[in-house]
């Protein structure tokens, strides 16, 4: 039974299942700091399947619907199809999605499909090999990614393609990204530069906003708006007016989207986050092994969430006018996953 009493709604849950990752794309994981003696979390820390999937189904209780698995590289984790096929059993759950860089897809795709996975979501910042060797920061060459997304297909996954953009980075990609993927049944969808994390410098000047995407877009492919898929989506939506396909945008700098905000993020050791900008979140991992049930974990996390007061999009221009060049302590992507 669904106790979906909240009063803000929780929707998402992103599931983070690993901090480590085989590529370093600046944005994220810069090489010069994850280098070989990061302290990655031990894989004694990191939260057992059998907890992933007790804590999940505390979620889906709380009105949780999708479930994203996400990391660091979550194909990285070994048997991820296992936890994925414990999370498909969960009742009243009704999408279980992944983020990856794609390249490991080819070796489990098929599998995951076959464990209950729904849908994919495949990072790719550029169609140009030397750009994206540059962006990935460890060489690797458009065609596995590309190889990756194929295999998702054909295992019959849904895919949608994630494309960071950044001033001076990238931008010249947007137009070739646009064109190879208008083509397919994969949407594709830009994401303005983040403030996530303190360790990849942001700043203002290199985000490209979303109005200077669909710009860009709108010169060569004409397109019209979209209404959303379900109330709280993040991504704008627009469809090309030939008919081709869609594209989508998410833009969480230039567009603030927290009133609406319905997603909740853990990562891989148990710490639960109410912002994807939080710098600290709760241990429940610690509540979990300190032989909590069920209920009281319920009650914990609705305490959690029903006092959430995040906004960080809304107030980083605040922010940064007050102490211009000062970034305050925030967890990283690769930690939360996105
Ligand atoms: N490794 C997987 C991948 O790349 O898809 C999953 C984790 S990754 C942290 C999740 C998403 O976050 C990816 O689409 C990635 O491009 C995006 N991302 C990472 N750092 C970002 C940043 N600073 N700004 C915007 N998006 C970012
Ligand atoms: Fe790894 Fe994904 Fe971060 Fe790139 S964006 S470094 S693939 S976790
Ligand atoms: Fe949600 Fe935080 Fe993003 Fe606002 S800044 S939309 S509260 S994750």
């Amino acid at each position: 039974m669904i106790r979906d009493q909240m009063k803000r709604p929780l929707r998402d849950l992103r599931l983070s299942v690993t901090d480590r990752c085989n590529f370093r794309c600046r944005y994220c994981m810069p090489k010069e700091i994850f280098g070989p003696d990061y302290p990655f979390l031990p894989e004694s820390q990191l939260l057992t399947y059998e907890e992933m999937e007790r804590l999940a189904r505390i979620f889906v209780h709380l009105g949780v619907q999708k479930i994203r698995i996400t990391g660091g590289e979550p194909l990285l984790r070994r048997d991820i199809d296992q936890l994925i096929r414990m999370l498909h059993r969960i009742e009243g759950l009704k999408d279980l999605a992944m983020s990856t860089n794609g390249v490991l897809l080819p070796k489990y795709a098929g599998t995951l499909k076959e464990a209950g996975l729904n849908r994919v979501s495949v990072s790719l910042d550029s169609l140009d090999d030397e750009r994206f060797g540059r962006i990935n920061g460890r060489g690797v060459r458009v065609k596995s990614v590309l190889s990756g997304i194929e295999a998702a297909r054909r295992a019959g996954l849904q895919v949608k393609i994630n494309m960071v953009v950044q001033k001076g980075i990238n931008e010249q990609d947007i137009l070739p990204m646009t064109r190879y993927f208008k083509k397919t049944d994969c949407v594709l969808r830009f994401i303005e530069y983040m403030d996530v994390g303190n360790v990849n410098g942001w700043k203002m000047d290199q985000v490209v906003s979303k109005n200077e995407i669909l710009n860009t877009i709108e010169r060569i492919f004409p397109i019209e708006p979209l209404p959303p898929n379900y109330p709280g989506e993040v991504a704008s939506r627009f469809k090309f007016k030939d008919g081709s396909n869609e594209i989508g945008v998410i833009s969480s700098v230039t567009d603030m989207f927290c009133s609406s905000c319905t997603r909740a993020r853990m990562s891989a050791e148990g710490r639960l986050f109410t912002c994807l900008f939080a710098g600290k979140g709760t241990d429940l991992r610690r509540l979990l092994r300190s032989g909590m049930t069920d209920d009281e974990l319920l009650d914990q996390v609705t305490q959690i969430w029903e006092h959430r007061v995040d906004r960080y999009s809304e107030e980083r221009q605040e922010l940064l006018n007050q102490a211009p060049g000062r970034n305050r302590k925030k967890i990283e992507m690769s930690y939360i996953g996105g």
